[in-house]
């Protein structure tokens, strides 16, 4: 039977910088084997339970991916939706939906861009320093589901 997981968790790089946290905001929820999670960060905390503090190291292949050379593309500066100045290290979304992917500007020459279609964190090896909140058994309709659901049951779209 999977599990339904809460958890809060720091998201360090291998140099120990800060990439993302959810101390601030609201807890993880997931579904055990859902893939609402990265699967590395998944498999390995699937032993634990609540109130266990557990630091979890995913290489880049268990979580982002490696880094694909065939992302990289040349364009010229005048395709992209960008108004004004354009800078190294620039990110934005290759269409309207949240779901378009995000492409990072990985050099400028004159009016060609390069511009890098892998995951910011692709080919970055994770640390999660992971605090387990509540672990308790999936129901069945968030199995069939494959997530999991909130405390007033089945509440998203
Ligand atoms: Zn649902």
């Amino acid at each position: 039977m999977p599990r339904v997981v809460t958890f809060h968790y720091t998201l360090r790089d291998p140099s120990g910088r800060v990439l993302d946290t959810s101390a601030d905001v609201d807890p993880v929820t997931y579904l055990e084997g859902a893939g609402q999670i990265i699967d590395g960060l998944d498999e390995q905390l699937r032993t634990t339970a609540a109130g266990a503090k557990v630091r979890v190291q995913v290489p880049a292949k268990k979580a982002y991916g490696e880094r694909d050379a065939a992302q990289m593309q040349k364009v010229n500066r005048s395709v992209l939706p960008v108004e004004g100045e354009l800078n190294v290290g620039d990110q934005f979304q290759t269409g309207p939906h949240r779901s378009d992917p995000v492409v990072t500007v990985a050099a400028i020459e004159g009016d060609e861009v390069l511009l890098d279609g892998n995951h910011p964190l692709a080919g970055v090896d994770l640390t999660f320093d992971v605090e387990i909140l509540t672990v308790r058994e999936a129901n069945a309709e968030e199995i069939s589901h494959g997530h999991a659901h909130g405390p007033g049951g089945h509440a998203h779209p």
